[in-house]
């Protein structure tokens, strides 16, 4: 047997940290980015639907207020704020405005998105639709998570749900919509590596592929929202039995990068 001494790296347990017990929905607290029109709304709609209690973020203030007072009407508990991704004191705002008149934030679905460039190419680069993709489908999706991680590891449980984009994966790669493809795929990649950083917080982070949707983004052809929204609120309420974290999923089935 050689002498050599061993070099034993110090072991990870899977959780780190004394974690609360999962929260019953009518106690869970919802964020969701992009909210006033298209998926992100239907997202609001649906996880309010099952008694979350659901902050509704749109840029323009008045159109949140529009679309919180519809979910109300079907008789959700719906709040409207003003949130545009790209500015970061909207989002101090909003994060202290929950933290404000409920204390915590369970659920958070990264779900403003836009720049979908569809007409460009990479050789003829709009460096300003290149860095607005960026500013709103990475860099807003992080900031905002950075800020509401403080409320998620305080009660030790928080979902985390970065709506991605198929087109961004390795298997659908086209030549077009370059700025778009490009945020999205960073945003997988962000995924990735803050699940890393996440590991035993309970706070669980995942990327999720709505597939093509009939939006105004999305155009007529896609499927319809409904379809779309459920994968993302099934990724919003996983189990801690289920503990999916760092992966990408559509239609609640996990797939390649
Ligand atoms: P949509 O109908 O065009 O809605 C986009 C939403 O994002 C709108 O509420 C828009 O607000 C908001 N938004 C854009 N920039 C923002 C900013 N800086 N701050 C805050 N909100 C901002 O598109 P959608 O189809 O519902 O898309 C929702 C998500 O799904 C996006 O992340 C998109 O990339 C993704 N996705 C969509 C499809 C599809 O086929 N539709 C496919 C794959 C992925 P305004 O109303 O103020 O513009």
């Amino acid at each position: 047997m050689s002498s050599a001494k061993v070099h034993r790296l110090p072991v990870k347990t899977k959780r780190m940290n004394p974690t609360a017990v999962e929260p019953p929905l009518s106690q869970r607290i919802a964020l969701v980015s992009g909210a006033n029109r298209g998926i992100g709304f239907e997202v609001a709609k649906q996880l309010a639907s099952l008694g979350v209690t659901v902050f509704l973020g749109g840029r323009e203030l008045a159109k949140a207020e529009k679309a919180a007072k519809s979910v109300r009407e079907l008789g959700g508990d719906a709040h409207a704020i003003r949130l545009d991704v790209t500015r970061d004191d909207d989002i101090e705002a909003t994060i202290a405005t929950i933290d404000g008149r409920f204390g915590r934030l369970d659920i958070l679905i990264n779900n403003a998105g836009g720049h979908f460039d569809v007409r460009a190419r990479t050789s003829k680069p709009d460096i300003d639709d290149i860095r607005g993709a960026l500013d709103v489908n990475l860099l807003g999706a992080w900031c905002l998570t950075a800020a509401a991680l403080p409320l998620m590891r305080r009660h030790g449980y928080g979902r985390i749900v970065n709506v991605s984009s198929e087109c961004a994966t390795h298997e659908m790669c086209g030549d077009n919509a370059p700025a778009y493809r490009v945020s999205k795929a960073a945003l997988n990649a962000y995924t990735q590596v803050a699940a890393r950083e996440l590991e035993g917080s309970g706070v669980l982070i995942n990327a999720v592929s709505p597939g093509w949707t009939a939006t105004a983004m999305g155009g007529s052809g896609g499927r319809p929202v409904a379809e779309s929204a459920e994968g993302i609120v099934w990724a919003a309420l996983l189990s801690e039995r289920d503990a999916a974290h760092g992966q990408f999923f559509r239609d609640k089935l996990r797939i390649a990068w």
